[in-house]
């Protein structure tokens, strides 16, 4: 068995791992490669490998750092199947037809700017016409049973608490006649993530590929997040200001609704039930209906109880759906105090950032973060303190309360990693560290290790074969060499320039004699090669 990987190694986004076992190329998570990441390189059509040549993709989980390039597998020639839980199997058609969306818009926006630099108009990576076929290749499979891929390898999805329908893989491969278990992480969900179960025990396995988005980090605050809730919405409520809850559209938003109901139902916040609440998010509002009807065998227990006492976590009576932009737009000329659940998450895009400019500058308004908030961000910047933001190209202040809940974190954190890794009996050959910052895997890494395991943190495209072992990526495409120095020539006349502009031209006289020694040693060997010098 050799594992290839492709995505999320020593990075966060982009999760993508090849599997080549009992004859088949197995894809564990497809994913798109997001901020910093995207800058790594993909071959043609956004691809590093064959799509033609996959047999079958897993797919943790709907996210689109584990799903993103489905559709782009698709237009490649991607005939196999892809198996899912059924919660992930509706959530990621949804998210995949609004990234083509958003594909669609960028491409749209890049090719004017070509136009007026000269260039060609630049195609969408996919539109969300072409997203929508991602329904023919799914076969759903619930957690805990076994399918089998062919006579050699089988697989099983289990319980990774981490989103509506996310999974753990347990990958069973046939080699010289006995069994090799891998178990894939996926997302590994916080402790008591509202709607959804903890993540499973596994207690065994031969290799582990695991995430380690938290692993140098605890989550501070570890009271439940009602209760964390509970607390912020008070005091939200005491100023009398809109409350503006960013929230990631699929997953967070749903476990907002869910529990201000609780909070609804158990009281303890005076004044909530008078608050209407606003879900503008379209994605949002489409992901709830997915919450909503189908699947309750994806409820943990507190909330089936919940629902048994005739809690509607998604249809509580002062919740309203702002579905159309002149709804949305609306919610900021309605009077009195209201909370406002909008996307995106880190306010980089969507309605959030209409609301964010009408009430961050007021003083009786609320924020509250409930996500990660990533370096670069608007959301960022804003629960970093900034007195000033950039909202339209407009200046506005920021004299609203601005708060963090961390308890609806939707990660592990490091004590949450190890204890999920502490649960296999059986001694672990390897284990590979995946989707996590390069410091953070690298401090995660000699935390294992010093607690005995056998612990590898690979680089992008390093393959680990179970035989061979880990082989680094192949070697990196020859370099234009001629191109290379024109290039640094170029750099070279550019920084002397500047040098010269500044009145710094006397401190280069020292580099005269190094370049004529350079360009002595170039003529040299232009005449050796000429066969001019013997
Ligand atoms: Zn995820
Ligand atoms: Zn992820």
């Amino acid at each position: 068995m050799k594992i290839t990987f492709l995505g999320a190694a020593r990075s966060v986004t982009g999760s993508c791992h090849l599997v080549e076992a009992g004859g088949l190329k197995v894809l564990i998570d497809c994913g798109m490669r997001q901020g910093r990441d995207a800058k790594q390189e993909l071959g043609a059509g956004g691809l590093s490998f064959d799509a033609g040549t996959i047999d079958f993709v897993l797919l943790t989980h709907a996210h689109i750092d584990h799903s993103g390039l489905v559709p782009v597998l698709m237009k490649n020639g991607f005939s196999g199947r892809i198996l899912t839980t059924s919660a992930t199997s509706e959530l990621v058609q949804i998210m995949l037809v609004d990234s083509g969306h958003i594909q669609e818009l960028e491409a749209e926006w890049r090719s004017r700017k070509n136009e007026r630099a000269g260039k060609p108009p630049e195609e969408p990576l996919y539109t969300a016409e072409e997203a929508k076929g991602v329904i023919e290749y799914i076969t759903t499979l619930e957690y805990d049973s076994a399918y089998d891929l062919n006579e050699n390898v089988r697989i099983r999805f289990v319980d990774a608490g981490h989103l509506f329908g996310s999974a753990c893989v347990e990958f069973y491969a046939k080699e010289d006649g006995r069994e090799v278990k891998t178990v894939f992480s996926g997302d590994l969900g916080n402790k008591n993530i509202p709607i959804i179960n903890d993540p499973d025990i596994i207690d065994s396995a031969d290799y582990v590929v695991m995430e380690s988005t938290y692993g140098d980090r605890m989550h501070e605050d570890k009271r439940p997040p009602d209760e964390q809730l509970k607390d912020v919405l008070s005091e939200a409520i005491r100023r009398g200001g809109n409350i503006v809850i960013p929230s990631f559209a699929v997953g967070r938003s749903q476990e907002i609704l869910y529990e201000i109901s609780v909070l609804l139902k158990e009281g303890g916040v005076p004044g909530l039930e008078k608050i209407p609440v606003f879900l503008d998010s379209p994605l949002a509002i489409q992901a709830t209906e997915i919450f909503k009807h189908k699947y309750l065998h994806y409820y943990d227990d507190e909330a089936l109880e919940y629902m048994k006492e005739g809690v509607k976590f998604f249809g509580f009576e002062t919740l309203h759906i702002a579905e159309t932009a002149e709804e949305s737009k609306a919610i900021n000329d309605m009077p009195g105090q209201k909370i406002i659940i909008s996307a995106s998450g880190m306010c980089e895009a969507g309605r959030i950032k209409h609301h964010l400019k009408h009430n961050l500058w007021r003083a009786d308004s609320t924020v509250i973060f409930v996500g990660y908030q990533a370096e670069g961000t608007l959301g960022r910047q804003i629960v970093d303190g900034q007195r000033k933001v950039k909202i339209f190209n407009e200046n506005i202040h920021v004299n609203a309360a601005v708060t963090m809940i961390d308890g609806l974190s939707g990660h592990a954190d490091k004590g949450g990693l190890i204890e999920w890794i502490s649960h296999f009996k059986t001694p672990l050959k390897k284990v590979f560290l995946v989707h996590g910052e390069e410091d953070t895997i690298l401090s995660f890494q000699k935390t294992l290790a010093g607690l005995g395991y056998d612990v590898l943190a690979p680089r992008l495209n390093d393959s680990y074969d179970t035989g061979l072992g880990l082989s680094p990526a192949a070697a990196e495409p020859k370099k234009d060499i001629p191109e290379l120095i024109r290039s640094t020539l170029h750099n070279i006349a550019a920084a002397v320039e500047a040098e010269i502009a500044h009145g710094n031209g006397s401190q280069l006289a020292p580099m005269e004699e190094e370049l004529k020694d350079f360009l002595d040693k170039w003529n040299n060997r232009k005449a050796t090669r000429n066969g001019e010098v013997k």
